[in-house]
């Protein structure tokens, strides 16, 4: 049975490098009693560096909430994937919804899959509606989200991708709720349906898929159990470490 991936972003918090140390510590001593479970967690690039200083052993690994597309030069204020790859980093979230409010485009998250995969990061790739119709045409944008965002990716790296699927009107603070795991499920069958069309079955069915989108120590295990996911992306509730603990628990029992 291959380990449940939980994935910890942190976004923009916390304000201090002593508190990130601080939630890093307490996240790991947890990650490290579970061997069914993969813990990363994504800090601001600013922690990565001190964080990845942290990290002994695989259960507790480090990714970051972003990259860009080009290898260096002159690009003010971004980071790399070969810069991120030469740091430790493992892991690496493309088109979070956040990023794609900001102006992010699918074209703009394919350059980055790209540029991440070349580098031999594991990526962990964004998609979601932002609104449930009733006659189902999200599933149309997320499936316009796969495609796009895949183009050109070769079927020998898709093993070292992620989906995460984050429905965007359960993400965050103004939350309508989460999702119900049923949804999910019938989402996440939809997700692995794209992407058998795109490659084939088998690329279709090893592909993790997590759910992400307002995740909570109660929630989780209903997610694991009938959302037909192999893990969880976690935003509010990563910050808290005894919160995130009981998720961490819940995945390692699923
Ligand atoms: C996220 O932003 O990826 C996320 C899942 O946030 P939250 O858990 O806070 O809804």
């Amino acid at each position: 049975m291959s380990k449940a991936i939980v994935i910890a972003n942190w976004k923009m918090n916390p304000l201090s490098l002593k508190d990130a140390k601080s939630i890093f510590a307490a996240t790991k001593k947890t990650a490290h009693t579970l061997r069914n479970v993969q813990s990363v967690v994504c800090p601001p690039f600013i922690y990565l560096n001190e964080l990845k200083n942290l990290v002994s052993g695989h259960r507790c690994l480090i990714g970051a909430q972003d990259v860009f597309f080009e290898r260096n030069g002159a690009y003010t204020g971004e980071i790399s994937a070969a810069m991120l790859a030469k740091a430790g980093v493992k892991y690496v979230i493309v088109g979070h919804s956040e990023k794609r409010t900001l102006g992010e485009t699918d074209e703009v998250v394919n350059r980055k899959i790209l540029a991440a995969l070349k580098e031999g990061l594991r990526v962990v790739l964004c998609v979601g509606e932002r609104e449930r119709d009733e006659h189902a045409h999200y599933f149309d944008f997320i499936r316009g989200e796969l495609e796009r965002s895949l183009k050109g990716v070769p079927r020998n790296m898709m093993e070292r991708l992620v989906i995460a699927y984050e429905p965007i009107w359960a993400i965050g603070r103004e939350a309508k709720s989460a999702d119900t795991p049923e949804g999910t499920f019938e989402t996440t069958l939809f997700i692995r349906k794209t992407i058998a069309n795109m490659y084939d079955k088998k690329t279709a069915m090893s592909m993790p898929v997590l759910y992400g989108g307002s995740v909570n120590k109660k929630n989780a295990r209903e997610f694991l159990v009938h959302g037909g996911v192999q893990g969880l992306l976690v935003g509010r509730a990563s910050l808290t470490p005894a919160h995130f603990a009981e998720i961490l628990r819940e995945a390692d029992r699923s």
